[in-house]
């Protein structure tokens, strides 16, 4: 500090400037030299200069005591018993007590700190985004199938659209041949630090490479396939062998048919998600199924062979006489395969009444006797027998 320096002409105001003229001159200064804000290496390192000076006269003339030294002494405080050691610590390593607490000085660090690491301390100790090999995308596929397809299994042969590793470049991204460099803005690290000097003391920021992304390198010329990508999209065709006993919504994942990894990483993962159709006749739960079944009248009543349909065809069961509508019979292991490969669930069927909608002249003179055996009064139009 042996040279005079003229703090007001570095902020750009007159010598009778107010505490609020210099405040202002000194932020739009600061904004405009941010190293920040400058395009490329020389300009920064020009800036940070210019910055550091700024900086250096604000913290003088914002400041009553020494803004009246400087006035009558200059920058040559040690001339004027005001060095180095003189109350605040030399430039480029602010002595930031006192400022902004009354000392005539109202300035809003956040402000500050806001230009300086351009919006708060969000980019400060920021990670490099330079990443190692990833593990690529889970992918999910919806497939319908038959309730009988879900009992029994089955072999399917799907269409999956997924991310490949580009077979071009291989997943380099450069055209073959070409050249990868290494990043000469961040030299391979794929970090870049910058150094500030700041009225709040020297800071280091640290913040991905945007000459490579982070990447350490830099791709010369780029895969005409995948345009640096090093993945493509592609349609393959994947078999999925669906098992025998599988239930609606469940999936079975196929290891690594997922979208590619990324630098070798390993792909993800395939999800076959089932959509299993409703039967006609059987209804499912868990590994059971049921069914209902229409028994005449008269086969209810006397008992007699009726045929249930399963799975796989029609059995024959014999009911008792007797036989309720609504009774529950059970045939065991005529339902579905335990997918974990023991047993079959079972078959419940539920026998109903089947009423007679027409019966000939025959029929309706043997029902109505029947009913009178009973004591029962029927109708004997037809008219009323079918008027529901
Ligand atoms: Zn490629
Ligand atoms: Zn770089």
């Amino acid at each position: 500090m042996a040279d005079s320096k003229d703090y007001y002409e570095i902020l750009g105001v007159s010598k009778n400037a107010t505490d609020e003229e210099i405040k202002k001159a000194y932020r739009s200064m600061a904004k405009k030299y941010h190293p920040d804000a400058q395009q490329g290496e020389q300009a920064k390192k020009d800036a940070e200069v210019k910055f550091k000076e700024i900086n250096e006269a604000y913290s003088v003339l914002s400041d009553q005591n020494k803004r009246a030294q400087y006035d009558r002494f200059g920058s040559n405080f040690e001339q004027a018993g005001f060095g180095g050691n003189a109350g605040y610590g030399g430039f480029g390593g602010f002595d930031f007590s006192g400022f902004g607490n009354g000392m005539g000085v109202d300035i809003d660090l956040d402000d500050i700190l806001g230009s300086v690491f351009g919006g708060g301390f969000g980019g400060f100790g920021q990670k490099s985004k330079k990443t190692g090999p990833t593990r690529g995308a889970d992918l999910r596929y919806n497939m319908n199938i038959s309730f009988e397809e879900a009992a029994f299994g089955t072999k399917r042969e799907i269409n999956v659209s997924k991310n490949e590793v580009c077979d071009v470049c291989h997943g380099s991204g450069a055209k073959p041949g070409s050249k990868v460099v290494t990043c000469d803005k961040c030299h391979g690290s794929g970090k870049v630090q910058t150094t500030q000097n700041t009225i709040m003391g020297t800071f280091a920021t640290v913040k991905t490479c945007d000459k490579c992304g982070g990447e350490g390198k830099v791709i010369t010329e780029p895969c005409e396939k995948c345009n640096k990508r090093g993945t493509v999209r592609k349609t393959k065709k994947i078999t999925v062998n669906i098992p025998a006993g599988i239930d609606n919504g469940q999936a079975i994942s196929i290891h690594g048919e997922g979208d590619c990894g990324k630098k070798g990483g390993p792909a993800g993962d395939l999800f076959v998600v089932v959509n299993v159709a409703p039967h006609k006749i059987f209804t499912r739960n868990g590994f059971d199924i049921s069914e209902t079944i229409k028994v005449p009248f008269a086969k209810l009543t006397l008992g007699g062979t009726i045929k249930v349909p399963t799975l796989e065809d029609e059995v024959e069961y014999n009911i008792p006489e007797g036989t309720q509508t609504g009774t529950k019979f059970r045939l065991k292991e005529k339902g579905i395969q335990n997918i974990h490969g023991r047993g079959r669930g079972n078959l419940e069927f539920t026998v109903v009444v089947d009423i007679p909608r027409k019966l000939n002249d025959e029929q309706r003179e043997l029902l109505t006797k029947f009913a009178a055996s009973f004591g029962d009064e029927v109708n004997t139009k037809k008219k009323g027998f079918f008027g529901r």
